[in-house]
């Protein structure tokens, strides 16, 4: 894009895959030529993290898919940022709309999680969307609205967030936004942050789609000014990731 963000592409591989099918997608991507001018992050789950770190080349980022908000403590089956960092993480994937809709994590306590994982030094995919029932009752920029608002009384410096803008009615659907209807949600966002961030967050801050990407959709979705990356779900654990990595080509 002109304003020279850096193209970003997440795989978010869920409650997916095992040590046989993450070595396959490690080679895969070892030895395709990706895009240098894209930047890789693959969110494995917790348990596989230090194994896919292992696994993938070292110009592929790896993230946890969720992390509490403090760093160590009595706090059965959560993981830290410190822990990600430790293990050779880069990342955490923050309020997917899994998290929110199966684990009912409300947008201050994800905000809250965005501002302790910077604070230990992550870099955050910080997730937003909004519902089928949300959006055909017109309130789509009324609920992004409201999920940035959460993040950003949290958030100081945006330098180590992206945020990915997910429509929860695209999301393992196969019903794609359009790239129109992508592009006015993160236009729309642009001019959230102008309005209560600064101009130049909205100016640097990458914004990636996220519901349904594929190869056969990205090439499309990329060429839309305020797309600046995707993260990628169930595609992102099939050899076709490749291609959505390499979209800008
Ligand atoms: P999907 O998932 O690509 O399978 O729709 C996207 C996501 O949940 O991040």
């Amino acid at each position: 894009n002109m304003a020279g963000r850096k193209f970003c592409v997440g795989g978010n591989w869920k409650m997916n895959g095992d040590q046989k099918s993450i070595a396959e997608i490690a080679k895969t991507l070892s030895d395709a030529t990706l895009d240098p001018n894209t930047e890789v992050v693959i969110g494995a789950p917790a348990i596989y993290l230090m194994y896919a770190r292992n696994l993938l080349p070292c110009s592929i980022g790896v993230a946890g898919q969720n992390a509490y908000k403090v760093a160590k403590g009595a706090f059965t089956g959560e993981i830290s940022p410190a822990m990600l960092k430790d293990i050779g993480a880069d990342w955490v994937i923050l309020g997917h709309s899994e998290r929110r809709a199966i684990f009912k994590e409300s947008d201050e306590l994800i905000a809250e999680k965005a501002e302790h994982a910077l604070a230990e030094g992550l870099k955050v995919i910080a997730c937003i969307g909004e519902t089928l029932e949300e959006r055909e009752a017109g309130n789509t920029n009324d609920v992004v609205a409201r999920q940035m608002c959460a993040y950003a009384k949290k958030i100081r410096d945006w330098t180590n967030v992206v945020v990915a803008y997910e429509p929860v009615w695209a999301i393992g659907t196969g019903k794609t936004a359009t790239p129109d209807q992508a592009q006015e949600v993160h236009a729309y966002l642009r001019k959230w942050l102008v309005e209560n961030v600064s101009q130049a967050v909205s100016d640097s801050l990458r914004i990636q789609y996220g519901g349904s990407v594929t190869a056969a959709n990205a090439k499309e979705l990329a060429k839309k000014p305020d797309i600046d990356g995707f993260l990628v779900g169930g595609a992102s654990l099939k050899p076709e990731f490749v291609d959505i990595i390499n979209a800008r080509q």
